[in-house]
């Protein structure tokens, strides 16, 4: 028998006993006549103890254990005389009596401890090693158990989960496909998901009712920010509802998320917002809405005084810092170059200081009165001892630029308390969005969203007015998940077609199973995806999904551990009937170098 116990199981209550345990060593360190083991598995570390004048030669034996060799001990459970009550195993050692080597290890390449010494890349290079870290197992734990609930709530709401195939042909969620040649088919590929959603939406003209699957997706993006080339979807649908069916019945799910795994209890219904109210409150689609400072506007207050600046902006607005009337020159000429970041890309910052006193100092005294600015602070709601910071420029871009300012205000100000949830729905999205470079309109969610009937007309003369029944769920400030309710009739699928820029007969060769099936009585359905891993992060705290993953790519799309992707042999080459542009691959590489390593 390798183990009675585990390593994390000891306490005082086991003093006395005779056990077995097998793990890891995570370090060792001799002091005096004793040399002391970390033993670590999954479940914890117990110390154990050799000592000198007991038994030398096991207690030798013991000091050349190096990191992470695998050893079996067996040993008495005794109470500590130095206790760590901070470690549940913290009350008791292991005085061993005998010791087996089950298998060496080299150094390992950085510490694997909390607080590590391993860059990402190293870390991923040797992830399993990474994965024996607490602080990464422990998101694993995590990940599964609320994978664990999402399938026990669902289920016990009468939603099954069906599997859809991964060799597929393209979805339209707005992002390049990976595609896989077909050998069998030879000069054919199918596309990976990039969700399941025409599945989706077949089970329910198949009568399935109500489907959920915890599922894999792919997406060839650019992985700027935190995106990983596969990503995992709780992927849901029903039929017979109307948005508002939908959107309680997946509060409730986010509800039991919050009560069974983060033991937080969310009372309130989740407030429902639409798109538009979202953008001028908060110049965000995913408004944080932990904290207020919401944008006002104050075009009509800023008009007709002579700084060109204002007089010629399509839009000015600001938000109110509260009790930020004494920043220094330093902390607003911070504040002026984290907006014109590149990212945020407005051209400068106008504040107005309102002082205790109550008179206002601002960097634009030159054009504006005192009783102007006061007009200003009213506008705001901004009180003596707030500071008033001021965007101006071409409305939606300024706007999110004011938004982002908020967010790093919020930062400053701490004002968005980790532990605090604020979930809301953000709805009514446009149906369409049209595009400078192509000139033409895309579906914001997909094509196959639901238009408000009352928004119908507008196809014609104004598309991009048309509102459509797609929500997205947002929790402090991240986009956790988002769907719509869908068309299930034909003409109206095709008209959108059509507003999308397809001819007849590429939608027919795309979605024409789904337009066929659309024909056999398809029930009226509406659906959701979350993001799985965007959810653990934000339950574990994390800022990037990559530690809920546990075998994640790096920014290059590279498993560097694996070393994937990779070529291919000739032969299969061959058998696939392709052939790789070597001439063409040798510029990229030259330009590209150092990036696939
Ligand atoms: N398929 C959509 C997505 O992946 C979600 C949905 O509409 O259900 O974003």
């Amino acid at each position: 028998m390798y183990r009675t116990h585990t390593c994390g199981e000891l306490n005082i209550n086991h003093a006395g006993k005779n056990v077995t345990l097998s793990g890891w060593v995570q370090k060792s360190r001799g002091l005096g006549g004793m040399t002391f083991v970390d033993l670590r598995d999954r479940y914890g570390i117990t110390q154990l103890v050799f000592n000198m004048e007991k038994d030398g030669e096991l207690c030798r034996k013991a000091r050349k254990l190096g990191r992470e060799y695998v050893i079996q001990i067996t040993g008495n459970v005794a109470e500590r005389s130095n206790k760590n009550l901070k470690l549940p195993t913290g009350e008791i050692e292991i005085l061993v009596d005998t010791l087996h080597v089950l298998n060496s290890s080299e150094v390992p390449p950085f510490t694997i401890e909390t607080e590590t010494d391993g860059g990402d890349e190293l870390r991923m290079k040797y992830r399993y090693l990474d994965l024996r870290r607490q602080v990464i197992r422990k998101n694993l734990e995590l990940r599964h158990r609320m994978a664990m609930e999402i399938r026990n709530y669902l289920s016990g709401e009468n939603f099954i989960e069906v599997e859809t195939p991964v060799l597929i042909k393209s979805t339209p969620e707005g992002a390049r496909d990976f595609v896989v040649p077909s050998r069998m088919n030879p000069g054919q590929f199918y596309a990976l998901p990039q969700s399941p959603q025409t599945f989706k939406q077949l089970l329910m003209v198949a009568g399935f009712d109500k489907y959920f699957q915890i599922v894999k997706c792919f997406r060839d993006e650019d992985l700027r920010a935190d995106r990983q080339p596969e990503f995992t979807q709780i992927d849901c649908e029903m039929s017979f509802v109307d948005r508002d069916n939908l959107l309680d019945a997946f509060e409730g799910l986010s509800n039991h998320l919050f009560r069974s795994i983060m033991g937080v209890e969310i009372n309130d219904k989740y407030p429902r917002m639409p798109y538009d109210e979202a953008l001028r409150k908060f110049g965000s689609d995913k408004p944080d809405t932990r904290f207020g400072m919401e944008i006002k506007d104050l075009k009509e207050h800023t008009e007709g005084k002579g700084f060109q600046v204002f007089d010629s902006a399509e839009y000015v607005s600001g938000i109110v810092a509260t009790g930020c009337a004494d920043y220094s020159r330093k902390q607003l000429d911070e504040l002026t170059d984290y907006v014109k970041k590149p990212q945020i890309g407005t051209r400068g910052l106008v504040y107005v200081k309102y002082n205790e006193a109550g008179t206002f100092k601002s960097s634009v005294d030159k054009f504006y009165s005192p009783d102007d600015l006061q007009k200003w602070a009213d506008a705001m709601g901004a009180a003596p001892g707030d500071l008033m910071l001021i965007l101006a420029g071409e409305t939606e871009s300024t706007r999110k630029a004011l938004g982002e300012l908020r967010l790093e205000m919020g930062r400053k100000l701490n004002l968005m308390d980790p532990k605090a949830y604020r979930p809301l729905w953000v709805v009514d999205f446009p149906l369409l969005e049209w595009d400078e470079e192509t000139n033409r309109y895309y579906a914001m969610h997909h094509p196959f969203t639901r238009p408000y009937e009352e928004d119908l007309e507008l196809f014609d003369s104004d598309p991009g007015k048309v509102r459509a029944k797609a929500y997205d769920l947002v929790i402090n400030g991240v986009e956790i998940g988002g769907g719509s309710i869908r068309i299930h009739n034909e003409d109206l699928q095709q008209k959108m077609f059509d507003n999308l820029g397809f001819t007849r007969e590429e939608a027919a060769k795309q979605f024409g199973f789904l337009m066929g099936a659309f024909r056999y009585g398809a029930p009226p359905h509406g659906g959701i995806a979350f993001g799985f891993d965007r959810w653990v992060a934000l339950f574990a705290g994390l800022d990037s999904i990559r530690d809920t993953i546990a075998f994640p790519k790096n920014n290059a799309g590279r498993d560097v551990m694996i070393d994937s992707p990779s070529s291919i042999a000739e032969e299969q080459l061959e058998e696939l009937f392709l052939e790789v542009k070597k001439e063409e691959l040798k510029k990229i590489e030259t330009r590209t170098s150092g990036r696939k390593q």
